[in-house]
């Protein structure tokens, strides 16, 4: 069983030599235990923040140990009623070919139905990136028919389903994202009403114009995924009672300040700005994954994955999905 486990942690940018490939040997099952084949590792930005020993709303990674992460796959053996080999699984199986675990215990395991979805969805649209798109949008933003969202990171897991959702609520969704490529493909093929090329934009004064030119109606919903230039830019054109989803700030995750401009803005405009960890809001996941699983069956909501291959590839494509270098949900393939 190949594993990934975390060698040391990283002081800035994540390096190669903070990971570790080993071989460990698989173990006989016990009783209760169920034994999966990881088919696709989930890489996601908030593996980063546990790579430090700092306190913050999650424990960190233990040094040493298989890397955590989300992973899809099939049971390959069972000593667990409730599980069968042949069945297609999602769940916490880390960085590694093979995850045993105690089939017993509550959400540590569960079980998917692949007939008109595919395995890889349910890390990506179907999974935790579509329900923190999902609890952002409706439960944060709840934008009305007519009003202007805008989202950053927009060609990603959780920012591709904000848009999409937004649509599909009858809201103007407008995106930013990094190169002609996404911009396009958020356009094109997500249905977004525009995107914007925040690369093209050196300074807040222009990334604030172009804000303009695609908004002019002004911003009633903002789903941060970055943090930064673009947040500023935002503030500048947000509407009165206007709102925004704090969920993530990737430009920060290496330790850099992110400094805030205008914050009186968030006074000025009576803003209601929330920060959430989708982990904590357990209660939304069946209604919101019932609501995702619908919409990718039928088609209606669009996904797109950078797939790495093989478990040795993992430090790498993770290095990349710090530097933007991913175009869409990022996996590892390892079967
Ligand atoms: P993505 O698939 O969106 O990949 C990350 C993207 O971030 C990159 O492709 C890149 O896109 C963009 N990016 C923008 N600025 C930077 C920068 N300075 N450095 C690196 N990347 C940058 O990832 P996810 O959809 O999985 O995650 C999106 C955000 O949602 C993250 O901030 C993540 O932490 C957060 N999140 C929060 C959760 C919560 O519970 N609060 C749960 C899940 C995710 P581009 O090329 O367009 O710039």
């Amino acid at each position: 069983n190949h594993q990934i486990v975390l060698a040391s942690r990283p002081k800035g940018e994540v390096t190669p030599d903070n990971f570790r490939l080993v071989e460990a040997q698989l173990p006989p099952l016990a009783e209760g235990q169920v034994r999966v084949r990881n088919h696709y590792l989930s890489l996601d930005p908030y593996m980063r923040g546990r790579m430090n020993d700092s306190k913050s709303y999650a424990a960190s990674q233990p040094l040493d140990e298989v890397m955590i992460g989300g992973t899809v796959g099939e049971v390959v053996e069972s000593r667990n009623a409730n599980f069968a080999a042949g069945d297609k699984v999602v769940g916490m199986g880390g960085w590694q070919e093979y995850f045993t675990v105690d089939g017993g215990q509550r959400g540590v395991l569960s079980k998917v139905d692949t007939t008109h979805i595919p395995l890889s969805a349910y890390l990506g649209a179907v999974g935790m990136p579509g329900v923190t798109a999902w609890y952002g949008l409706m439960k944060i933003i709840n934008p009305k028919a007519g009003e202007t969202v805008v989202v950053s990171a927009a060609s990603g897991a959780v920012g591709s389903v904000v848009g999409q959702l937004a649509k599909a609520r009858g809201a103007r969704a407008v995106g930013l994202a990094g190169g002609a490529d996404k911009c396009r493909y958020v356009v094109e093929e997500l249905g977004f009403d525009a995107c914007i090329d925040y690369k093209q934009h050196a300074d807040l004064k222009s990334l604030s114009a172009a804000l303009k030119a695609e908004c002019p109606n002004g911003i009633d919903g903002y789903f941060e995924n970055v943090g930064g230039m673009i947040l500023d830019a935002v503030l500048l054109r947000a509407n009165a009672f206007s709102r925004i989803a704090m969920c993530g700030m990737i430009s920060g995750y290496n330790g850099e300040p992110i400094p805030l401009t205008y914050p009186q803005l968030i006074l000025t405009n009576r803003m209601k700005v929330e920060g959430f960890i989708v982990s904590e809001h357990m209660e939304v996941w069946p209604e919101a994954l019932k609501e995702l699983g619908g919409l990718v069956a039928s088609a209606k909501l669009k996904f797109r994955e950078s797939v790495a291959q093989g478990i040795a590839s993992a430090p790498e494509a993770f290095m990349g999905l710090l530097k933007g270098r991913n175009f869409g949900k990022q996996l590892v393939k390892l079967v």
